[in-house]
Order: structure tokens, then sequence, then C-alpha cells
């Protein structure tokens, strides 16, 4: 296809670190992130310890420091997200801690501000304006679905009834790439139709939850482009989806502390993380076996990870001194997958 720039990036896997900045209120006096390095390199310090053993660097394809723009952060994205319209499956990925930063990569602070807005709706405003521009050579149709993950069940976001029902995935060429054949299918056209769904969505998150802010943080959220392209000339078909993937918390929890349905979603995200940390580096290593049996998400995501598809991970890490062991457990998964 004539418009594809990015045909290099098939089949690697990208991974960059955010460094969230701290927050007011937080004390400014003490970071956990000594340098940051031009080649995506960063140094990691504890403070408690002193001489060799105090510093560790872990290297990725990029580090953002805390002073990177929403818009900074897309650029590298871009090119992902437009080969979408050649036919390309592309995963999107924000891992890290809970109040690291992920939902703000992907969404944002704010959405009454465009400044501000994540990869998501930056995603989604591109892919519109490519498809007008090429109005005159294919004719893109884009819908979105919008899932959760919750104790390795799959609930659709977007029913307007809020209803609870458990949805099954499949994993068939037949189905046009839809792996959750059940899960509502909208179709948008502007940026607004997303903004709307986008708020349906958070909503029916919200009604599921005991206690809504913690809801968000247990359950990973996937939100699916899937664009289709009809070329006038040739009447040739091609397809393509984008996953944005908004990941549930990392941290590990006390196995002495939590009890009861904290202790299951507990081993249930530890157990869908390290799932795709396995396939992510299965893929990265080339192996021959890709485990993506292993769980509900990479069960969603198989056909755009691995093979013609194209994966880019944010981890994002909190620089807070009293965040340290996590922001190590953090960087370390992502030194394994990258
Ligand atoms: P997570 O989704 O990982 O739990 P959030 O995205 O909700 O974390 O971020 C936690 C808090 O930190 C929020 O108040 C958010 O607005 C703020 N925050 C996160 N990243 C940044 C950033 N890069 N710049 C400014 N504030 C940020
Ligand atoms: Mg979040």
């Amino acid at each position: 296809i004539l418009y594809n720039q990015v045909q290099d990036l098939k089949g690697t896997i990208r991974v960059y670190c955010r460094v969230r900045p701290f927050l007011p209120g937080q004390s400014n006096g003490q970071s956990t992130v000594d340098y940051i390095g031009e080649n995506g390199n960063i140094m990691i310090v504890n403070p408690m310890k002193q001489g060799k053993e105090a510093r560790r660097v872990f290297s990725f394809n990029k580090v953002f420091g805390t002073n990177v723009t929403q818009e900074q952060i897309y650029v590298d994205t871009q090119p992902l997200v437009r080969s979408v319209l050649d036919g390309f499956n592309v995963c999107i990925f924000a891992y890290g801690q809970t109040g690291s930063g992920k939902t703000y990569t992907m969404s944002g602070p704010d959405l009454t501000s465009e400044v501000t807005w994540g990869v998501n709706y930056r995603a989604l405003r591109d892919l519109f304006q490519i498809s007008k521009a090429r109005i005159d050579l294919i004719r893109y149709e884009v819908a979105v679905q919008m899932i959760e993950i919750y104790n390795e069940q799959v609930r659709d976001l977007l029913v307007s009834d809020g209803s609870n029902r458990r949805l099954d995935i499949r994993n068939n060429s037949q189905l046009n790439g839809l792996n959750v054949p059940d899960a509502s299918l909208v179709r948008v056209t502007c940026t607004q139709d997303v903004l709307d769904l986008m708020k349906i969505g958070q909503k029916n998150r919200a009604v599921g939850a005991t206690a809504l802010n913690e809801r968000s943080s247990r359950s990973h959220s996937v939100l699916t482009v899937h664009v289709h392209g009809k070329e006038l000339v040739s009447g040739s078909i091609l397809r393509g989806c984008l996953h944005l993937v908004d990941l549930a918390g990392s941290e590990r929890v006390d196995k002495s502390e939590a009890v009861g349905e904290r202790l299951k979603e507990a081993q249930h995200i530890n157990r869908s993380l390290s799932a795709l940390g396995d396939v992510i580096s299965a893929l990265a290593q080339k192996s021959a076996h890709v485990p993506y049996r292993n769980s509900k998400l990479t069960q969603v995501l198989q056909d755009s990870l691995g093979g013609q598809a194209k994966t880019m991970m944010f981890v994002h890490i909190n620089p807070e001194v009293n965040a340290l062991g996590e922001t190590i457990s953090t960087l370390k998964f992502a030194e394994r997958v990258a």
C-alpha cells in the first residue's frame, strides 16, 4: 500500500518509560529518578543505600521525564496509529502501579481541554483526519468497542443499560477481527462521538463498582478501534485495529493483608499481567510458542500481538521514595518485555 510509512516497525515491541511529576503537596525533595539519558536510559537511586549498590540503570526505547507534554508523548505513537489505516493491528499499553499516570497518558486529566488529551483521543482525531484526507482513494469506516476485564471476566462498557453480562472471547478470523463479538460496536465519525462514548464507558465502569476509584485500578480497560477501508479503484478491502489498553495497577498486594475479594482481585491481576509479560517477551525473543491462552487479556488481544502487529508499551513510574519498590519491579517488568 502506497501510504505505509512504518513498514519497518512491524513485529517490534517498543517500550517507553514515563516519569510522573510530583503532585501538589508531595515532597519535591527526594526523587528516586537520579538521571534520564537521551539514549533511553534511566538511573534509579535508592536514597537509603550508599555507593554502587544505590544505583541501577534501566534501558528502553525512550524515557520521558516529568516535563514532557501530552503532545510529545504522542509523537512516537502517531506512526503506529496511522498504520492502522493501512491495515495493521496495533496495541498500545499503559502499565504501572496505581497513581503512576496510566490514565493520564491514555485519556488525560481533563477531556474539556484538547491540550491535555491523552493518546486515546489524539489517536482517534488522527484517524479521522487522515481518513478524510484519503477520501478520494479509500472510504473508511471507524467503529469502537470498549470493554473491561475484571477478575478474568469481560464486560461491555458501552451498553446503555449498564448490564453486567459476561462476554465470551472468540478468536476466529471469520469475525473480522472482532474477538469479543457480543460487545457493542459503535460507529464513530468525529472526536465528539468518541468523547460521548467514553463518558458512557466511564459511567458503566463505575456502576459495577463498590468503590468506584478502586475498581478502575483493579481492572483492565480496553478501547478497541476497528477500521474498515475500501479502496475505490481496486475495490479491495483492508482492515486494521487499534487496542488502547489502560492496565490494572501493577502493585503487589501483601498476601498477609489482603483477604477475600481483595485477594482474589490481586491474584487475577498478578496472573494476567504476568501472562501479558510472558506473551510479549516470547514475541520479543521470537519464541516458537506464545502463551496467549493464559489470560483473558492476551486472548482478547491475540491477533494484535505478534505476527504483523505492532506493540507499544508506556511504563509509568512514580518518583516518590516510598514507591521505590514498585518502581523497581515496574522497570524490571518493562526490561523483560523490551
Ligand atoms: P493511574 O491511572 O496510573 O492510577 P493517574 O493517571 O490517575 O494514575 O494519575 C494519578 C494522578 O497523577 C492524577 O491526579 C493525575 O492527574 C496525575 N498525573 C499523572 N501523570 C501526570 C503527568 N504526567 N503530569 C501531571 N499530572 C499527572
Ligand atoms: Mg487509572
